[in-house]
């Protein structure tokens, strides 16, 4: 387990350089393997599940997961049972994570509002949960009870009315069941419909649905659903992007990546320690020092020489940090600093400066910010309140985090009356002929005068 080997992280030196915002973009660090390799590998057990379901499911557990397992769909009593054998302390901090999480939900939750434009003229919003959604857990190298509960407390606090579970099947049960905590996890939260299914395979039975040899065959295994939310490694993130558009998806949140801004006032022992921990999860992850401080950026190069051949994943940890997708970025002063930090947009980017106050409003793009040393990520993995469900690979640009938000929808109400239209008969039906529509406008015409197909009557 003793790894002496190389864990040197590359260096990526802007000190000096005026980048063009494409420089920039093109200068971070990211992995290697990329959509279209890990498209290629996808699209073909896509294509399985949607013509074989079950059988591919349980084939696909085999190959993948090196365990067939009994039951695709995890039975109520396996449930109950793994909460029962739930050890006390694990159980506490499951239902602590819960309640932060839960109460950070509550304050969530949209407000439907309305606007009166005239009399007789209103527009409204409805935000509307979500009918059924698909919620992926991972567990290939480590497993994520934690994601379960980011998932399933903002759906549920969000009144989506059906939940589905899909985990990976464990070689730790000879029938292949789910991690028992994972199941555990939810019999706390009552969701009582799990499938022991993991990987590209379990997105596509998500999206296409599943028939099959369980509990007949012919019979339906896993209906659709609406949307695919969840974490989860390169497979599962590129088959939730190809099955996107047909059922909805978060964002995509991949294998997992750190970002520490940092200047001479941080603790080199406490940033190796969050570059291992993050590098700990995949050996895709990506750890990244952002720095003005080429002393700093020693020391934690040091400090990841001595930590990561004591840590207990030290190969996957040397393997993450040394890889394309980590380094440390180094910069003239805070400035750039900052503008590497918005250019690599991290899933998580931890601020650990002289005035980590001052550095907060200036980030524009990251998945959550944690400021200060004491915010460290695993406290926003597990406990902190907010939600772990984060966009990767630069995403964070555009996408957000797992929230109540993810679980519904805002659906405009027009409520005009007869005043309220007829004030805008007339506009209306200049802009149908405008666009060649004129149908268009004698649907309004029709309300208010006999023939609106007498052109002679407007
Ligand atoms: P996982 O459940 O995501 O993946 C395991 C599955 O991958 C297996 O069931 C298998 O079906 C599939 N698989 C494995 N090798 C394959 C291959 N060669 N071809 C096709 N499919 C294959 O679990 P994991 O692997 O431990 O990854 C979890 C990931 O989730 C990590 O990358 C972690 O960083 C990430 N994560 C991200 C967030 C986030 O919010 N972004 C949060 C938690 C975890």
């Amino acid at each position: 387990m003793v790894n002496m080997g190389n864990n040197t992280m590359r260096i990526i030196d802007l000190r000096g350089k005026r980048l063009t915002r494409a420089a920039m973009l093109e200068a971070m660090p990211r992995a290697e393997m990329g959509t279209r390799e890990a498209h290629d590998l996808v699209a073909p057990i896509l294509e399985d599940v949607k013509s074989r379901g079950a059988a591919a499911l349980r084939d696909f557990g085999e190959k993948f997961d090196h365990i067939r397992p009994e039951h695709l769909r995890v039975p109520v009593e396996a449930m109950r049972e793994a909460l029962n054998n739930l050890d006390d302390g694990v159980r506490a901090a499951i239902e602590e994570s819960v309640r932060r999480i839960r109460a950070v939900c509550s304050s969530q939750v949209p407000e439907d509002f309305h606007t009166d434009l005239a009399e007789d003229a209103r527009v409204s919003q409805r935000w509307i949960p979500i009918e059924r959604v698909g919620l992926y857990v991972p567990g290939g190298k480590a497993v994520y009870p934690s994601s379960v509960i980011m998932n399933v407390v903002p759906a549920q606090t969000a009144g989506v009315e059906s939940v589905a579970i899909a985990t990976p099947p464990s070689r730790k049960n000879d029938q292949g069941l789910p991690d028992a905590t994972i199941l555990a996890t939810c019999a706390i939260l009552g969701v009582d419909e799990v499938y022991a299914v993991g990987g590209a395979q379990a997105i596509a039975m998500f999206a296409y649905g599943a028939r099959g040899s369980e509990p007949q065959d012919g019979e339906v295994l896993c209906d659709p659903v609406d949307k695919i939310t969840g974490p989860g490694n390169i497979f599962v993130a590129t088959a939730k992007s190809m099955v996107s558009g047909m059922v909805g998806i978060d964002a995509v949140a991949g294998p997992t990546e750190i970002a520490i801004l940092a200047d001479k006032t941080a603790k080199p022992g406490w940033v190796a320690a969050d570059l291992i921990g993050q590098a700990e999860h995949d050996e895709l992850a990506g750890s990244v020092l952002i720095t003005d401080s080429e002393e700093l950026a020693a020391a934690v190069q040091a400090e990841l020489d001595k930590r990561v051949p004591r840590t207990e994943h030290a190969e996957r940890v040397a393997t993450s940090v040394t890889g394309r997708q980590s380094g440390i970025i180094l910069t003239d002063d805070l400035d750039q600093s900052v503008a590497a930090a918005n250019a690599y947009a991290a899933e998580h980017l931890e601020i650990q400066t002289a005035d980590p106050y001052a550095v907060v409003p200036r980030i524009k793009n990251a998945g959550a910010i944690f400021r200060g040393p004491y915010s460290p990520v695993p406290l926003g993995d597990y406990m902190s309140g907010s939600n772990h469900v984060l966009p990767t690979g630069g995403t964070a640009r555009f996408a957000v985090g797992l929230g109540v938000h993810t679980f519904m929808k805002p659906v405009e109400v027009i409520e005009y009356d007869k005043r309220g239209l007829k004030t805008l008969a007339a506009r209306i039906n200049a802009f149908a002929v405008s666009e060649d529509l004129p149908a268009h406008g004698e649907c309004v015409l029709s309300r208010f005068i006999d023939d609106p197909y007498d052109k002679a009557t407007l």
